[in-house]
């Protein structure tokens, strides 16, 4: 086999014509890959103190005007076992006692966002951890000046994503999805 063919065949493309179209077609093949994104899914949780201060509209805006997908969404109080557990990797700091505190105050809610790159279109879209690293246009930066209540939660990688959706949403967070189709 021609070094042409074999770099097609190396790439899955299994071209039987010429060889005088080959580089066109392997060119299309790199561009084809090169445009290509994963769909992300993510979740975005409302805290309490954004339920209690009537933000969700806003933050639900927000999210909806960027263009990403809502395709699930619920509402609920976590206890502090469903806390602790969801905020295991904090278990040991000194904040985590309140974290706790505030997490259970009242209602929470949970949005499985979906869209190419939601993970990081998300955080980016909530802001920094950090009051003082909070650019303007954030949902933190523009509707707290606090380090712990600070409206919203957003997975930070793809392993906590599943994690977190699985925790919230059950077995459900995998079988919907279709309703902008
Ligand atoms: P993020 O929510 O941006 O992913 P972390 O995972 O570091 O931030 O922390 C989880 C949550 O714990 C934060 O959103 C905030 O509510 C709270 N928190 C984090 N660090 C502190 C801290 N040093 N003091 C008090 N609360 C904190
Ligand atoms: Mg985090």
């Amino acid at each position: 086999m021609s070094e042409k063919r074999c770099a097609a065949t190396r790439k899955g493309y299994n071209w039987k014509g010429s060889e005088a179209i080959l580089p066109s077609i392997l060119h299309e093949q790199l561009f084809l890959e090169a445009m290509e994104v994963t769909t992300e899914r993510t979740l975005l949780m409302v805290k309490p103190d954004g339920v209690r201060r009537s933000l969700l509209g806003l933050i639900i805006a927000r999210i909806e005007q960027k263009g990403l997908v809502i395709s699930n969404m619920r509402m609920f109080r976590m206890d502090d076992a469903f806390a602790r557990t969801f905020y295991a990797e904090h278990d040991g700091r000194d904040y985590f006692p309140a974290l706790l505190s505030f997490m259970t105050s009242g209602p929470v809610v949970a949005l499985q966002v979906e869209s190419p790159n939601a993970i990081v279109l998300v955080r980016t879209a909530i802001g920094a951890t950090r009051p003082e690293d909070r650019l303007p246009g954030t949902i933190r930066a523009d509707f707290s000046t606090q380090l712990t209540e600070n409206v919203v939660h957003a997975s930070a990688s793809p392993t906590d994503a599943e994690r977190e959706l699985a925790l919230v949403f059950g077995d459900s967070h995998t079988t919907l999805g279709a309703v902008h189709e």
